[in-house]
């Protein structure tokens, strides 16, 4: 069902200013996107085969990422694992009582179908479940 961890978003209030440290790691940016559904710049930074950081910054102060920097600061945001059959998961979740935040997917960054569940069901954490189509 869930097959690996997909990557970490990490809120930022300007992904050019964060990027020297990451470069500093060794850490390259694959690609860099608008999402207008999110009001975000994304930028993608492979941490080996598998995993990315995900850099999120607002394009507005509407953007759920200002007012998450806005609360608590920049850092992560959430996590997001990798799942086949995304609809069907919601949906087995919703039986299950697990409270979600997408009842059906949506389009997110880098081409992946996307929906995060509330942190009221899951510890705390936004989680992110997405389907990845490349
Ligand atoms: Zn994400």
């Amino acid at each position: 069902m869930i097959e690996k961890v997909s990557h970490i978003g990490i809120a930022v209030k300007s992904i050019e200013a964060a990027l020297p440290f990451y470069h500093a790691l060794g850490l390259e940016v694959e690609a860099i996107e608008e999402v207008a559904s999110q009001k975000v710049r994304v930028a993608f930074l492979p941490v080996g085969k598998e995993v990315r950081l995900e850099l999120l910054e607002p394009t507005s102060t509407e953007s759920p990422v200002a007012k998450f920097i806005e609360k608590k600061g920049e850092g992560i945001h959430h996590l997001a694992l990798a799942t086949t059959n995304l609809q069907e998961r919601l949906q087995e979740l919703e039986e299950k009582g697990i409270r979600l935040i997408d009842k059906t997917p949506r389009p997110g960054a880098h081409g992946a179908d996307i929906a995060f569940l509330h942190p009221q069901s899951t510890g705390g954490i936004l989680l992110e479940l997405c389907k990845e189509n490349h």
